[in-house]
């Protein structure tokens, strides 16, 4: 059977395995069609009882986040600090770290260049500058217009905010980047030590192995979360609201689907011996739950829950997980390569190939940078359309104009996001020896697909 195939039918039995997830999800879909067809009354007026449900829903979706966001930033401290210990040797440490950079890096430098040549070719933007001014509702442009004078702002600063002047202050602020580096730095100290670091370790040790049982316990709300996440999601988009930016979807539905069953594949092939079949199915729940929350962040527990129970060591889960759910978002990135082109288009700018060899770059920095919380990609966006020289009257109707459909779109790359650290993951681990193929393969429903 040819590979994207498995890959499909793979998904899909995974999806079967965790039905709940997945019924929550589809039904989901369907309330939000339904709840957006009965939102407005025909008078013009909105109806309230609704209304009522929208908001109702909105509030458990939004629970159902919040408690797994709980969770992160103890779980990303404590898995790194664990894991960085556990490696020890700080040889196989930087093999491991060089690796990821590696790994990472391929997979998005794949995403860009697929953005890019699907959007240069398609020109998904020609002929939709009318459709521009149309779609920018007033308060879509008003958040997006202080989402861009807060980036603005940050810019100059991107470099110098990754080191924290004060770790709880970023601890208590949520900023994922700066926690890391100072986890990181911590974590490697700690390792060199030696035995005073004990009780400390042991304190992670506790710390992890309670906010992955609270995890387990978060999962039990999986399908009603994801239910109420998507309906609330799907019921504010209108149909009108795919006209004229048709091409674009495509062409993003396009480059992902070659990055999901391509790309990844290739690298799992290429670089492990890790059978790619078997690898989608067996993480198709935290897939789904992305999906879902459109946050790789507020996914990351699942994933190391998932990745470990399906073999990959705890050093590798603890090392190499946090680090991708916050810094490796290719999904991301080739979503803003093809928005920022797709704009450029739609505003007649033309690009020169070198300017889209920038956009691209860009785009993997300001992809690195986002948080993995949903909308995130879309607002360092700026960053890109800032640089292209964008006027700001045109940078927020363009913005304000993706921004009317892009939950539907950041649901799907925060699930490839989180499906490429899984699959960055399973590799390290399989150069590591740190793939047990027992656990892996220990699922009978999938062995069929693999002849
Ligand atoms: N929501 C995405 C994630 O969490 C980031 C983005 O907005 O692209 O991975």
């Amino acid at each position: 059977m040819k590979l994207h195939m498995q890959i499909l039918i793979a998904l899909g039995l995974g999806i079967k395995r965790n039905g709940h997830i997945f019924l929550g999800l589809i039904l989901g879909i369907f309330a939000g069609i339904v709840l957006h067809q009965y939102k407005v009354l025909p008078n013009g007026d909105l109806n309230s009882s609704v209304a009522v449900i929208i908001n109702t829903l909105d509030v458990i979706g939004k629970m159902f986040i919040r408690l797994i966001q709980m969770v992160v930033i103890p779980l990303v401290c404590s898995a790194i600090i664990i894991g960085i210990a556990s490696v020890g040797d700080s040889k196989q440490l930087g093999k491991m770290g060089k690796k990821m950079v590696l790994y990472y890096g391929f997979i998005t430098v794949a995403a860009v260049t697929i953005g890019a040549l699907l959007s240069v070719f398609f020109k998904p933007g020609v002929n939709v500058q009318t459709y521009i001014n149309h779609a920018s509702a007033a308060v879509a442009q008003e958040q997006v217009r202080e989402a861009i004078i807060a980036q603005q702002n940050n810019i100059s600063h991107l470099f110098l905010n990754m080191i924290p002047q004060n770790p709880l202050e970023s601890i208590a602020n949520g900023d994922m980047i700066p926690i890391l580096v100072f986890v990181l730095i911590f974590a490697i100290a700690l390792s060199k030590v030696g035995d005073v670091s004990r009780p400390i370790i042991g304190f992670f040790e506790s710390v992890f192995a309670a906010t992955m049982k609270v995890t387990d316990w978060i999962m039990i709300l999986a399908a009603p979360g994801v239910f109420a996440l998507t309906a609330t999601a799907i019921s504010s988009f209108g149909t009108g609201v795919f006209t004229g930016i048709s091409t674009y979807i495509i062409i993003l539905a396009v480059g992902m689907l070659i990055q999901l069953c391509l790309v990844y594949p290739l690298v799992l092939k290429l670089f492990s011996k890790v059978p790619a079949a078997v690898f989608f199915s067996a993480i198709s729940e935290p897939l789904m739950v992305a999906f879902g929350t459109a946050s790789s962040s507020a996914t990351l527990p699942l994933t190391i829950a998932c990745c470990e129970k399906r073999g990959i060591s705890h050093k590798v889960c603890s090392f190499v997980l946090p680090l991708g759910a916050t810094l490796n978002m290719d999904a991301t990135a080739l979503f803003q390569t093809v928005a920022v082109i797709f704009l450029t288009q739609a505003y007649g700018i033309t690009l020169e190939p070198i300017q889209i060899v920038m956009v691209a770059i860009f785009a993997i920095v300001a992809s690195s940078t986002s948080a993995g919380i949903p909308g995130a990609g879309l607002i360092t966006l700026a960053i890109i359309l800032n640089v292209l020289g964008l006027t700001s009257q045109q940078l927020w109707e363009g913005l304000a104009f993706l921004f009317a459909i892009d939950r539907i779109i950041d649901m799907f790359r925060s699930m490839l996001n989180v499906t490429s650290d899984a699959v960055v993951a399973a590799v390290i681990a399989d150069n590591e020896n740190e793939l047990d193929y027992d656990m892996l393969n220990n699922t009978d429903d999938y062995k069929d697909i693999l002849e």
